[in-house]
């Protein structure tokens, strides 16, 4: 997806300021932090939304919360706890169509969500 800006990121067309990566994922720094820890896990393969996940690529999900766990542990929030949302479409308030997981932490966070 050339007008993607993850899948830039993914092609180092764009840096981002990244805090983990591997072979499925990268992981970096939010550019709008609503906590001191907001890092987003974007899988390397596009898919725009929740809504384009299947059964032949929800493997990602699973690889993408292990790696959230992963930077939790290396931002020092894991015991103290940590959120992490995917958000869906308009409702969801989803405004880059590549999924990503929000992994927010070192604050602590209210319920419900606004
Ligand atoms: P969402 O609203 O769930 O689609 O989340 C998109 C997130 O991407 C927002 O939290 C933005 O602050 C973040 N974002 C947008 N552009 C960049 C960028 N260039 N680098 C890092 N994060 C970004
Ligand atoms: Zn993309």
């Amino acid at each position: 997806m050339t007008d993607c800006l993850f899948c830039k990121m993914v092609a180092g067309e764009i840096t981002p300021d990244t805090v983990y990566e591997n072979d499925d994922v990268l992981a970096f720094r939010d550019i709008n932090p609503q906590a001191s820890t907001h890092v987003l896990v974007v899988p390397r393969q596009h898919v725009a939304t929740l809504n384009d996940l299947d059964a032949a690529n929800a493997d990602l999900i699973g690889k993408m919360m292990l790696a959230a766990a992963a930077v939790a542990k290396q931002e020092g929030i894991a015991e103290q706890g940590y959120r992490t949302v995917m958000n869906c479409n308009a409702h969801g308030g989803q405004t880059v169509f590549h999924i990503h997981l929000h992994l927010l932490g070192g604050r602590a966070m209210g319920w419900p969500p606004g």
